[in-house]
């Protein structure tokens, strides 16, 4: 089915979609099904310049919609003016790892070695972080989230990660607010540390990228070992354990075929709830050209269908239509991440201690006199106003407010840097993809609604 939308209004971001016999009006997070008569005449109205005053007289779904478009407006404004103060701790231990999986995009840790240590975060650093984003929560009324991630394998270093948590659950429960955590981890664990997981975190990510061939062939050890079955053992530990586990897969150009029979094996195998897909990212790897934007998008909404029949979701982080997002950077969703280094970078693609590469996104660092975590107020306004800047061809785009752009192949905040540099092709891809993958889902809604 082919459609296509265009902006309709002067000053609201409100789309027309047209296909399928239909007329779908659209702002960000909902819309409105019409027949093409009724459209055109309301287009026409709409296009001319309506005051607030005249639009009382159209049908309250007019109303309402307009209304939506200038909640959409508010909401990303307030992305950059509301004060950053970080209700989640996001935590980098180390860059270590004991996998060599092909895409990866993670650097030796540099920064926390050269401090004298061996590679992993300083426990001071994380309390007195955790202790601001505690205070954080404390004031508002939030819940506490803990992220333990990569940059490396969050469980290499064991005991640390264990005597991390305790560390930060201890933090939160002194300031009397409520705790919820989250590891992504690659599975090659002992049965054992499975079921500790599975005890102690809410949600449990496994990094799968399908059925064990692509599994092996994708995230070998540094031997280049199988890591297949492992991980399908530690799926089963924590589902025993009653752990919550998310799948999160990357797709190379050679596998996207397979998503539907990998997103399959993720739920009847390992028993994932919730299955987040990625296209990859990054340069060591065969990358997505624009022309696969399409053939991409067909098979991830085939995946998604299947998986929606079997009761489990499937998502992309891209373009998430019920959100007014923008990139991922940290400044415009309240948390702070640390790398091993100790710094806070805005930025999940920076891994390695000392974010330096883009000067905005080195946001926060210990103070060892005072024993708190700085936040340098400066540098967040500065890494917001960049990420928030609206390119050109992102104002008359059906996804201004729900959008990733091109982020990370495509950064913003480094448009000239290295993390941009000649990788303008992978943004087109992001951009193509993201856009189809918005107008089949909002088909896929009129077809429900209308
Ligand atoms: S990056 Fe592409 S899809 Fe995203 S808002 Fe801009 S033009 Fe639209
Ligand atoms: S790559 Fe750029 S846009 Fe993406 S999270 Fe990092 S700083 Fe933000």
């Amino acid at each position: 089915m082919e459609t296509a939308f265009k902006k309709i209004h002067p000053h609201l971001p409100l789309f027309r979609i047209s296909g399928n016999g239909k007329a779908i009006f659209y702002v960000p997070g909902k819309l409105l099904v019409l027949n093409p008569k009724e459209a055109d005449i309301l287009e026409e109205v709409l296009r001319a310049g309506v005051s607030r005053e005249d639009e009382g007289q159209f049908h309250p779904n007019i109303i309402a919609l307009l209304a939506r478009a200038r909640e959409a407006g508010k909401q990303w404004a307030a992305l950059g003016e509301k004060p950053f103060s970080p209700e989640c701790l996001t935590v980098y231990p180390s860059n270590d790892c004991n996998l060599d999986c092909r895409y990866c995009y993670t650097r030796k840790s540099s920064a926390a070695a050269q401090e004298g240590g061996n590679g992993v975060i300083d426990l001071q650093i994380v309390r007195a972080a955790a202790r601001r984003v505690a205070g954080n929560c404390r004031k508002k009324g939030a819940t506490f989230a803990l992220v333990v991630h990569g940059g490396g394998e969050p469980t290499y270093h064991w005991s640390f990660l264990q005597q991390l948590y305790q560390t930060v659950r201890q933090i939160a429960a002194d300031a009397d607010v409520p705790f919820f955590s989250y590891i992504a981890t690659n599975g090659i664990i002992k049965p054992a540390q499975a079921r500790w997981l599975a005890a102690h975190f809410d949600v449990i990510g496994l990094s799968c990228d399908g059925p064990p061939d692509i599994q092996d062939r994708q995230r070998p050890t540094h031997n280049r070992r199988r890591t297949s079955e492992i991980l399908a053992q530690a799926a089963a530990a924590i589902r025993q354990a009653g752990g919550h586990l998310e799948v999160r897969a990357t797709v190379l150009p050679g596998t996207v075929h397979r998503l539907p029979e990998s997103v399959a094996y993720f739920i009847h195998e390992l028993g994932a709830a919730h299955i987040r897909i990625e296209p990859v990212y990054g340069d060591r790897a065969p990358v997505f050209m624009p022309v696969e934007a399409g053939w991409f998008v067909e098979h991830f909404l085939e995946a998604q269908q299947a998986a929606l029949n079997a009761g489990c979701e499937v998502t992309i982080s891209g373009v998430r239509l019920p959100e007014v997002h923008g990139p991922y950077c940290d400044v415009l969703r309240d948390t702070l991440r640390l790398t091993p280094g100790g710094t806070a970078t805005s930025c999940f693609y920076e891994v390695d201690g000392d974010a330096a590469h883009i000067a905005e996104n080195a946001i926060g660092r210990y103070d060892a006199p005072t024993g708190r975590f700085r936040i340098d107020a400066g540098k967040v306004a500065a890494a917001r106003a960049k990420a928030l800047a609206l390119p050109e061809a992102c104002r008359d785009c059906i996804n201004i407010y729900h959008c990733a752009r091109g982020c990370p192949d495509y950064c913003p905040l480094a448009a000239d840097s290295s993390v941009a540099g000649g990788r303008e092709h992978l943004n087109r891809f992001r951009c193509q993809m993201q856009v189809q993958l918005t107008l089949r889902w909002i088909a896929r809604l009129a077809e429900q609604v209308g």
